[in-house]
């Protein structure tokens, strides 16, 4: 096969791979909704900062900026800054994700399709296979790639340059990174959960974007339910919207109408859903308080693991209502009397259209 021919076929094949992990409608607001440059981007001051420096340097010594990998939990923005710093750097970004690239020839047609100072965006970095994961040492190191064509007595080594790349991953999990991996990054940011006021700085300018009228102490009181979180600051925005819209309420909305859609939509003031808090409650009742190790938890609440770790333990832990042992999770002081409190949103009986 001549390295045309294989080059055309990679790339219907990593078309296939070009993706990114959301709901459709997250996907279509995303667009939307996603700060296009950095000085839009509310919050998260110091990686902020840091990135002007790095690139501002980058683009002083016309090079493409370091690779870079962002952690941290979901929907707080790390897909957001990859699209951002390629628009600032003027360049094109291909976003893909660790488990979408199954083998090394995968990523092969990805690498070999980049462009000058292009940006590749592999979100879920942690889940590449080893394999693949190997592969990409060099890439990164020296933008070289070495693989094999053909079988048997046929099988050639070829070495294949790459253009200059800056390759940004973006990881829940940076533990799980190997070190190799790691090392080979030159920039680290991790994103932390958003304060309320900065949620609301981000709902109001979502709601404008949306051509939605809110009042602030709305936007305030979805921003204390959002966990900390814009991708949830953004999806309740759009619950509130449709309740207000087919309430046929044509005024601003206002505080009441938050607290009706969030009593219906089952989420408490401290922004926990049915889903985490019977994740505490089922530490409470089955374990008493715990510890009880994340595979039980699992397996009693029919979840998969890398959900519950990834998506409901975060805001638990940095709320202070859980705590990890070597021994497992185990409920606190404030988890439990949030349990006795009896302010718990019962399951809405109500429909919500
Ligand atoms: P991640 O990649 O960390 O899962 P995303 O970058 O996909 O998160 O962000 C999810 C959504 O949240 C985006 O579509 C964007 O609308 C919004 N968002 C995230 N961070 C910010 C921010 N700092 N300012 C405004 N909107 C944000």
């Amino acid at each position: 096969m001549s390295r045309r021919q294989w080059s055309n076929s990679y790339m219907e094949e990593t078309k296939k791979l070009i993706l990114k992990q959301e709901t459709e409608e997250d996907q279509i607001l995303s667009l939307s909704l996603r700060p296009h440059r950095l000085k839009d981007f509310i919050g998260q001051r110091e990686v902020v900062e840091s990135l002007i420096v790095s690139l501002k340097a980058a683009q002083k010594r016309k090079e493409p900026i370091e690779h870079m990998l962002f952690s941290g939990p979901p929907g707080l923005g790390k897909t957001s800054l990859a699209y951002i710093i390629a628009r600032e750097m003027d360049a094109r970004v291909t976003v893909t994700s660790g488990p979408a690239i199954g083998r090394a020839g995968d990523l092969i047609g990805i690498l070999t399709n980049l462009e000058g100072g292009d940006i590749l965006f592999i979100d879920e970095i942690h889940r590449l296979s080893k394999m693949v994961e190997e592969f990409l040492y060099p890439a990164m190191e020296n933008y070289q790639i070495d693989f094999i064509v053909d079988k048997g007595p046929y099988a050639k080594s070829i070495k294949f340059n790459l253009k200059p790349f800056t390759l940004i991953g973006a990881t829940t999990r940076s533990g799980l990174l190997t070190a190799p991996l790691r090392d080979r990054f030159g920039i680290f940011h991790h994103l932390d959960f958003y304060d309320v006021k900065e949620l609301s700085q981000i709902i109001l300018s979502s709601a404008r974007k949306l051509d939605v009228a809110i009042e602030e102490d709305a936007a305030l009181e979805i921003a204390q339910r959002a966990r900390g979180t814009p991708r949830i600051a953004n999806r309740l925005l759009r619950r509130v919207r449709d309740f207000h819209q087919v309430r046929q309420l044509n005024s601003t909305i206002d505080k009441q109408t938050v607290e009706q859609t969030m009593q219906i939509l089952g989420i408490d003031q401290v922004g926990l859903d049915e889903v985490a808090r019977r994740f505490i409650k089922i530490i409470e009742e089955y374990y008493h308080g715990g510890p009880v190790g994340i595979e039980t938890l699992a397996a009693t609440l029919n979840e998969e693991e890398d959900t519950l770790v990834d998506t409901i333990e975060p805001f638990l832990l940095k709320i202070g209502f859980l705590k990890r042992t070597s021994r497992g999770r185990e409920l606190t002081e404030s988890s439990l009397r949030y349990l006795n409190s009896g302010s718990l949103i019962r399951k809405p009986q109500q429909q919500l259209f």
